[in-house]
């Protein structure tokens, strides 16, 4: 009962607990996804656009340049003059280069890079002869051994000559114009931004070493280079678990990847959540607390009840059950219901017992009753005096007068017995018209006294129809004597046999 009580109680006060805790961390958890799904997303479209502006800036200086130097294309001074300002003015390049329609050098900022005079014909350059038009290279391994994207702008000779080109290059593994773009925000709280272009290769990333890779199984990757502006959760190259927002710069169709570690994203979620749970446990442990109180409180009674209701031929048991604390309702039902039961029990038992030690017709005690009396003096050490008594002439009384005139001789006897025996002495009718009577405690000399006084008693009775009975007596004394207390009964019944012998109406001990 108690552990139902406990079971039940904990289920429906940890259950709904469990499942509230649970549910709110998987709220919050999704909401903390959601928004930094979104967060990287809104990221990485804004960085698009910025490193789109900044392409498109790129292309105008360098258009402007393109102007500036088509009257000046055998100028080398001047052409060296305007590499420098391009390079040291925008700072938008790492080395700017002028070349002529055939990929010559006129002109290159810094000189350290000793290209002058030569002939390139590295991919952007070649991409951008073809093109005649203002280019932005996919990126390429450069001749002086840079990993670059080339920008460019053609010039043209007032006849609409091509002349050549004026190119600023972009180092992807050193700091450039895309590291102060896309590197300088954003870092501390493990997010990190990283670009790839077309082809999925790495053009930028905070971690130099990875420019140049080329990234396969990235689903932001995958999406981006197709093309596509979205956010998702995925699992990078490198096994770890992210959540991406991914844009696409327009004009190169570079891909622009913005994420977070998940694990890092849930972390405070998670801190707050076992901050919470720490917090609330006291509380639980209370609660369970007062729960086993209570749940021992309730069935505490019902419990005692059970066990007395398995001891309830026990005498003692209706005070146990007395005893027990029944402080609600049912239970103070069902003890009242079990005393009540066990008083009507031990009231039949009592009067059971009674009655098998009773002589139905007088209300003395019988035989078994008289054995149970003498068995306690006997135990009890308790010196005692026995009377035998028998009516005299019983026999015609019944013959006269009829059997239940005899009876009620009997009765009346019984009554006579009653009358001049003390309240701890034991009147016993023990055969037809014999009856015993024990005196605890008395000597013999009373006993023949009482024995006399019940036979002036009787004899100076008038019974109605029958006249006047007379009776003989018997008396012994345990263990005056005999130290037999058999022997005693022997004596008694000899006292009594020498009483009738003597002429009946007497007594004799
Ligand atoms: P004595 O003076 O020698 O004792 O003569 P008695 O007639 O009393 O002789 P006895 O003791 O032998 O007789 C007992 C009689 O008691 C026999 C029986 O008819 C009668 N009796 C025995 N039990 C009952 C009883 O329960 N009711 C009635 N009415 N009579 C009984
Ligand atoms: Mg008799
Ligand atoms: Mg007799």
């Amino acid at each position: 009962m108690r552990r139902l009580i406990l079971a039940l109680t904990l289920c429906s006060a940890l259950v709904p607990f469990a499942n509230t805790f649970y549910a709110g961390y998987l709220v919050q958890r999704q909401q903390l996804i959601d928004n930094t799904l979104e967060g990287h997303y809104a990221y990485a479209t804004k960085l698009a656009r910025s490193t789109d502006d900044f392409l498109q800036s790129a292309l105008q200086q360098l258009a402007y340049s393109a102007k500036l130097l088509a009257p000046h294309m055998r100028d080398e001074r001047y052409l060296g003059r305007e590499v420098d300002r391009l390079r040291l003015q925008t700072q938008s390049f790492n080395s700017v280069t002028i070349i002529d329609d055939t990929g010559y050098v006129l002109a290159t900022s810094p000189e350290t890079l000793q290209i002058k005079g030569k002939t390139l014909q590295s991919a952007g350059v070649v991409e951008t002869l073809m093109a005649k038009g203002p280019v932005i290279s996919q990126p390429y391994m450069s001749v002086a051994g840079n990993f670059i994207v080339f920008i460019s702008q053609p010039i043209f000779a007032a006849s609409g000559k091509y002349l050549g080109a004026v190119g600023g290059s972009i180092y992807l593994k050193r700091d450039n114009m895309l590291d102060t773009l896309l590197g300088s925000h954003f870092y501390q709280d493990s997010s990190y931004v990283y670009v790839v272009d077309k082809n999925k290769h790495i053009i930028y990333h905070p971690d130099d070493k990875r420019v140049g890779d080329v990234v396969h199984n990235n689903l932001a990757i995958d999406r981006v280079s197709a093309g596509e502006s979205s956010r998702a959760s995925l699992t990078n190259s490198q096994g770890v678990e992210m959540l991406a927002g991914y844009a696409v710069v327009p004009s190169t169709g570079w891909g622009i990847v913005a994420q977070r570690p998940k694990l890092a994203t849930l972390a405070p979620l998670n801190a707050l959540m076992s901050s919470v749970l720490y917090k609330t446990l006291p509380l639980v442990l209370i609660m369970l607390v007062v729960i086993w109180w209570s749940a021992r409180h309730i069935a505490s009674p019902l419990r005692q009840l059970a066990d007395g209701a398995r001891d309830m031929d026990r005498p003692e048991t209706a005070q146990t059950i007395r005893s027990v604390k029944s402080w609600y309702f049912e239970s103070q039902e069902m003890k009242k219901a079990m005393l009540k039961g066990m008083g009507l029990l031990q009231r039949n038992i009592s009067k059971l017992r009674e009655d098998v030690n009773t002589d139905p017709l007088t209300g003395l005690g019988n035989r078994r009753h008289l054995e149970a009396a003498i068995a306690a003096l006997q135990a009890q050490q308790t010196p005692f005096a026995v009377v035998a008594i028998d009516i005299d002439h019983f026999k015609q009384i019944n013959d006269r007068f009829g059997h239940d005139t005899g009876d009620a001789v009997l009765k009346q006897l019984a009554q006579q017995i009653r009358t001049v025996s003390r309240a701890e002495d034991i009147p016993c009718r023990v055969g037809g018209e014999e009856f015993l009577l024990l005196l605890p405690q008395a000597p013999l000399l009373s006993a023949l006294q009482m024995a006399e006084r019940l036979r002036a008693l009787v004899e100076s009775t008038e019974l109605p129809e029958v006249g006047r009975v007379t009776i003989s007596s018997g008396v012994a004394h345990w263990p005056d004597s005999d130290d037999e207390i058999r022997a005693v009964f022997q004596q008694a019944d000899a006292m009594l046999y020498a009483a009738k012998h003597g002429g009946r109406n007497r007594v004799a001990g």
